[in-house]
C-alpha cells in the first residue's frame, strides 16, 4: 500500500501513520522527521533547512522532493509507504507523480484529515515528543502515563515551531500553499476525507474503513 496522509499541522497525521505503520508493517515517511534529523545532525541538508523550519515556511521544492526520492528507493519501501507531510505544494505532487509513473506504479490512497482550526492550535501547543523513540503525546489528548517521560523512558520535548505564533504561521501556509492538494487528489479520484475531529482511536477506526473501502 503506498498511500499520502494529507492535512493541516496538527491534524493527526503523525499519530495515525504510527499506528498504520505498526499494523501494515510498512514504514511512516515523514518529511517533517527526516529534516529534524538533518538539522540535529547538521548535515548540509539541515543547515540548508534550518531557517525554513525555524520560521514555519516550506523547505524549497527540489530539496524535498530529492530526500523523499532517496528514501522511497530504500529497500523498506518496496512494499508500501505512508507519506506524513508530503507532498505539500502541487510540484511536490507533481514530482511524485512523476517519480511513481517512472517506476510503474501508483498510488493506493489519499486520506485527507479535516479539523478544525482552534483544535489544530490546541493540539499543537500541547503537543510532546520523545526524544528517543520519537512517539507523540498530548499534554491533554494522549498525556504521558510517567509524568514527563515517554513509556520507553526517554524525555519528552516541545517542537521549536510548535509556539502560538509560528503556528498560525504555518496554518496560513497550509493554506495557501497545501490546501490546493485537496482539488489535485479529487480530480485523480484518490482523495478520500476523514472527520479527524474524533478521539484517537475514532479517528483510526475511520481511517481503517476508508482504507478498506479504498481497496
Ligand atoms: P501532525 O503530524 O498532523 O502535525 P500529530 O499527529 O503530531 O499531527 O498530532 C498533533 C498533536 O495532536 C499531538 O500532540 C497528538 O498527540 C495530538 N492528537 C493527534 N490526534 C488527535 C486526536 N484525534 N484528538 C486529540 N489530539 C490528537
Ligand atoms: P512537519 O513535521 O510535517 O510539521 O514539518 C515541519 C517543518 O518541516 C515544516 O514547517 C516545513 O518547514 C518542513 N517540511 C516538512 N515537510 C515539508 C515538505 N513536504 N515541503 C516543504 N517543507 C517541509
Amino acid at each position: 500500500m503506498k498511500m499520502i496522509l494529507l492535512g493541516p499541522p496538527g491534524a493527526g497525521k503523525g499519530t495515525q501513520a504510527k499506528m498504520l505503520s505498526e499494523r501494515f508493517g510498512i514504514p511512516q515517511v515523514s518529511t517533517g522527521d527526516m529534516l529534524r534529523s538533518a538539522l540535529k545532525a547538521e548535515t548540509a541538508l539541515g543547515l540548508e533547512a534550518k531557517r525554513y523550519m525555524e520560521s514555519g515556511g516550506l523547505v524549497p521544492d527540489e530539496v524535498v522532493v530529492g530526500i523523499v526520492k532517496d528514501r522511497l528507493a530504500e529497500s523498506d519501501c518496496a512494499s508500501g509507504y505512508i507519506l506524513d507531510g508530503f507532498p505539500r505544494t502541487v510540484a511536490q505532487a507533481d514530482a511524485l507523480k512523476a517519480t511513481l509513473s517512472s517506476l510503474d506504479k501508483e498510488l493506493d490512497a489519499v486520506v485527507e484529515l479535516v479539523v478544525d482550526t482552534e483544535a489544530l492550535v490546541e493540539r499543537l501547543t500541547g503537543r510532546r515528543t520523545c526524544q528517543v523513540c520519537g512517539v507523540g503525546y498530548h499534554l491533554r489528548f494522549d498525556p504521558p502515563v510517567d509524568g514527563a517521560l515517554c513509556r520507553c523512558g526517554g524525555e519528552l520535548f516541545q517542537r521549536q515551531d510548535d509556539d502560538e505564533s509560528t503556528i498560525r504561521h504555518r496554518l496560513n501556509v497550509y493554506l495557501e500553499q497545501t490546501l490546493p492538494l485537496t482539488e489535485y487528489y479529487l480530480g485523480q479520484d484518490l482523495l478520500v476525507q476523514v472527520d479527524g475531529m474524533g478521539e484517537i482511536p475514532q479517528v483510526q477506526a475511520l481511517v481503517l474503513d476508508c482504507l478498506q473501502a479504498s481497496k
